[in-house]
């Protein structure tokens, strides 16, 4: 659809202006960014917001479809509500979601280690236990007050009996599982714009890497994030407006987001884990066996004050589950 075609549609269906204004400009800026591309790639991750993306271009701009690729990016520990959302999807709009796959996380953490905290600490980490100068300065530095990176006592303490005990600590699962086979599938298919689902209203350390929802990139690969400055309000407002049903984890479990399942740098993952373990068990059992010992470790050390195991569920260092 051309401007003269959706700016009535929506008019119609978004009495609040700044609903209006807000979706108004998105579509002008698929127009703008997908509609000069010629081979842009839609990730599809089986969450809400690359939903109302998947939605905004299927719905508003048929004539994109044929030229776009959705791209699913399997890491081996998925909810079997989002492989059923992908079908689901797929089905509702006509379209074929690609699943691609690199190293499993399963096997991404048994080769290089579990990931600990957050992306750069567990990175920190790792070259801490290969006893690396730069990374035994930052994290043992950091017991004098003030440094810049705060390693806590009791993270310096965790590092420490993971080192005694031969646990591995490692963010490569990131790399080798979910960065890896994207950029490759992009490579090996001539993509010229990756079109992702962020959003700033997530917050996290995300939000403040992008200032605009579009960047050009000097090897021809530009980023287009189509829903970067939607605010929670709006999302609620486009799904409403729109009938847009969500995969079960949202619609039947009642998480607010999916994210990288299991993974322990999830501040609410002891929520995400009960939900695990009252709808989908054998995931739970599976994201314990690999992500089991930094749960574990965070909450015995103590460091960081939302714990990553529910409260009724202790685990031991043997990876044994024991429900409190
Ligand atoms: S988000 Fe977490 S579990 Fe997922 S790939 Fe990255 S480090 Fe691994």
């Amino acid at each position: 659809m051309n401007r003269a075609e959706y700016y009535p549609i929506l008019k119609e269906k978004y009495p609040d202006i700044n609903h209006f204004s807000e979706i108004e400009r998105t579509c002008r800026k698929i127009e703008e960014h997908i509609g000069s591309h010629e081979r842009p790639c839609i990730s599809v991750s089986g969450g809400s917001d690359s939903d109302c993306i998947v939605h905004l271009v299927c719905e508003y701009f048929p004539e994109y479809v044929e030229k776009c690729r959705f791209v699913f990016i399997d890491t081996g520990l998925e909810y079997d509500a989002t492989k059923r959302h992908l079908t689901y999807l797929e089905s509702k709009y006509g379209i074929a979601i690609e699943k691609i796959r690199g190293q499993s996380v399963v096997t991404a953490t048994r080769e290089y280690g579990i990931p600990i905290l957050n992306k750069s600490r567990s990175e920190d980490i790792y070259y801490y236990m290969r006893g690396k100068q730069w990374a035994i300065d930052r994290i043992d530095g950091a017991k004098k007050a003030g440094t810049r990176y705060e390693y806590s006592a009791n993270m310096i303490a965790m590092i420490h009996y993971a080192m005694e005990n031969g646990i591995k600590i490692a963010a490569r699962c990131c790399d080798k599982s979910k960065k890896q086979p994207i950029k490759r599938y992009i490579k090996e298919n001539g993509i010229d714009l990756n079109v992702t689902g962020e959003r700033k209203a997530e917050g996290g350390q995300r939000a403040s890497n992008h200032k605009s929802c579009f960047e050009e990139h000097k090897d021809g690969i530009h980023k287009y994030m189509p829903i970067w400055w939607w605010s929670n309000d709006v999302k609620a407002a486009f799904k409403a407006a729109e009938g847009i049903r969500y995969s079960d984890c949202y619609e039947v479990y009642g998480m607010k987001r999916t994210g990288c399942c299991g993974c322990p740098f999830g501040l609410d993952i002891a929520d995400d884990l009960q939900t695990m373990y009252e709808n989908e068990p054998q995931l739970f059992i599976a994201c314990m066996n690999v992500f089991g010992q930094a749960y574990e470790l965070t909450d015995r050390f103590n460091c960081r004050r939302k714990k990553c195991l529910p409260d009724s569920f202790q685990m031991t260092l043997t990876g044994e589950i024991e429900r409190g």
